[in-house]
């Protein structure tokens, strides 16, 4: 195990005990949650080794599925993607003209084959070399390894989209430092995140799924993750809700608790914290825009 010894957003030297949260996806093992009292980052603190983090992610059910299954949730579950994935495509690149996106985790590649029919050149990174291979095969385009986007030019992309994927890197700022060299001035960041300061957060506490320890290491509200961004010269441009995840999360949560009554409780609760966020902004999951500078 390693620890963070100052804050990666503030640089603070001081951290609180925030929560304990246990591994109920698959090891059951528990681990600290720990908060900067400067900036408000969260942060799974000791966390994993980058040889001891791929066992935490040792399950086919992490990676998307490419098979097709015929059940009656995954046709809904299916049905929800597609509309997602349009609405995720109309926010990342509403009011710009067609032009290049890279998306970075980008599984097995709806995201992105959704894109290219919308007539926008694309690219992909993807960690896992399954998904890699798969997602090169759907999409007919350049999938890249992590290592390979170093060798890429500078200010390449017009848009570049993370879906759930800065929460599981290590480096913040490394991270942001490469978005900034990619990207070209003006260009467009797209970052989907948990919030930690929704109802469904509070909610659920120590049972909420969007911690998913240890393979989120950091678990951003708004503020901090503006500041992060900031740092690295980017601006904030707006922010915009992802709705269908409080439904997920709500669902995997009750799993979690094992309450009686699971389907009705994570519909209830995930309406409810929809119908909050309405007024205080505090989605489930949020999508933040920023441009580079
Ligand atoms: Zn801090």
């Amino acid at each position: 195990m390693n620890s963070h010894k100052n804050c990666p957003v503030c640089n603070n030297n001081e951290f609180r005990p925030f929560l304990k949260v246990k591994d109920h996806f698959l090891t059951k093992q528990e681990f600290s949650l720990q908060t900067c009292p400067k900036c408000e980052l969260v942060l799974t603190n000791p966390f994993p080794e980058k040889q001891e983090i791929g066992k935490y992610y040792d399950s086919d059910e992490y990676y998307s599925h490419p098979e097709k299954s015929t059940s009656f949730f995954s046709q809904i579950y299916e049905a929800v993607k597609k509309v997602n994935i349009k609405y995720k495509f109309k926010v990342a690149t509403s009011g710009l003209q067609k032009g290049s996106l890279l998306d970075i985790g980008c599984g097995s590649g709806d995201f992105l084959n959704y894109a290219k029919e919308q007539g926008w050149n694309i690219c992909g990174v993807e960690p896992n070399e399954k998904a890699r291979q798969y997602s090169k095969e759907k999409t007919k385009s350049n999938i890249l390894s992590p290592d390979e986007v170093l060798s890429q030019a500078d200010h390449l992309y017009d848009v570049i989209t993370m879906w759930h994927v800065l929460e599981h890197v290590e480096d913040l700022n490394w991270q942001c430092q490469q978005l900034k060299r990619i990207l070209k001035p003006g260009g467009r960041l797209i970052i989907a995140l948990p919030n930690i300061h929704s109802y469904d957060a509070q909610h659920y506490k120590e049972y909420w799924a969007a911690y998913d320890v240890p393979r989120h290491l950091y678990h951003f509200g708004f503020s901090t993750i503006r500041l992060l961004l900031n740092k690295h010269g980017f601006n904030f441009l707006k922010r915009e809700p992802l709705k269908w995840d409080a439904y997920y999360i709500a669902l995997l949560s009750e799993k979690s608790k094992s309450t009686p009554l699971t389907y009705p409780m994570a519909v209830l609760n995930a309406w409810k914290s929809n119908v909050k966020a309405n007024k205080s902004r505090e989605y489930s999951s949020n999508i933040y825009i920023f441009y580079a500078t």
